[in-house]
């Protein structure tokens, strides 16, 4: 008789984690850059702290042995060191899988220290507060895409923007400044377009940078712009969000060539 342990189905027998997302993978990145070009321990407390952290994030816990435990997270640690150009310089090939999302996340924030720091800062402290967490569950908003750093920061703005006693506070303040509610990257009057009795329909955009977004904030109306709802999906429909200046130098015409993808 063969003395082979009978196989679990389906092995292994745990769901398959989904795909890691932007805020996880910037702060992987981050732990990995701290400690290039060695690794640090597979179950060392750092790798164990960025494991609770990502499960804190994703709201699971203490419910999972399997969802971003230590493991997995060396694992990502080790994707990066396949990508480290200094590191396949000195002829070392990390794990060669597919990459993709990691590669743009170290194209991205790998040579910004700055960026890179501000938007670990940000994500982690949201992490560490979990009442200002905004629910991570569910789609975006249709034509809204997610900012390069992640879809934590990209509520926490989603959110500010919709918070209907700022924007009827905003509103009122922007009528009572210019006498009427003009899109601020192309100059739309709903009134003068649609009648007066929807003056009102017009958007409300943060235009701080989406790393820039602390728990706990308070939004000035200098961190607020009104825009129409095509010049509002505009700026939000690629992962680099665009600048209000941005968005006006397209609608002059004058604009497309300083705006890099
Ligand atoms: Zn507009
Ligand atoms: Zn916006």
């Amino acid at each position: 008789m063969p003395s082979v342990e009978p196989l679990e189905w389906p092995f292994p027998p745990t769901q398959k984690n989904p795909p890691w997302s932007r805020e996880e993978l910037i702060l992987a990145l981050n732990l990995y850059l701290t400690h290039r070009p060695k690794l640090p321990l597979k179950n060392g407390p750092e790798v164990k702290q960025l494991s609770t952290q990502l499960n804190d994030l994703a709201g699971c816990s203490g419910n999972s042995s399997t969802f971003r435990n230590a493991n997995g997270v060396y694992m990502k640690l080790m994707n990066f060191l396949s990508i480290d150009p200094d590191y396949l310089v000195r002829g070392k090939a990390g794990l060669t899988r597919n990459n993709k999302d990691e590669q743009l996340v170290w194209n991205l924030f790998a040579y910004d220290e700055a960026l890179l720091n501000a938007t670990v800062a940000r994500i982690l402290a949201f992490i560490a507060t979990p009442a200002s967490m905004p629910e991570l569950a569910g789609d975006d908003d249709d034509g809204f895409v997610e900012a390069e750093e992640g879809k934590l920061l990209t509520r926490v703005h989603r959110s500010r923007e919709r918070s209907r006693l700022l924007v009827r506070k905003f509103k009122e303040h922007v009528r009572a400044k210019k006498g009427s509610l003009a899109c601020e990257g192309c100059g739309l009057e709903a009134a003068d377009k649609y009648g007066i009795e929807f003056a009102d329909v017009m958007d409300v955009h943060h235009r701080r940078p989406v790393h820039t977004l602390q728990p706990g904030d308070k939004t000035k109306f200098s961190d607020l712009a009104i825009l129409c709802a095509s010049c509002h999906r505009i700026v939000h429909s690629r992962r680099k969000w665009l600048s209000i200046e941005q968005l006006q130098q397209l609608v002059a015409g004058s604009g497309r060539s300083s705006i890099s993808r």
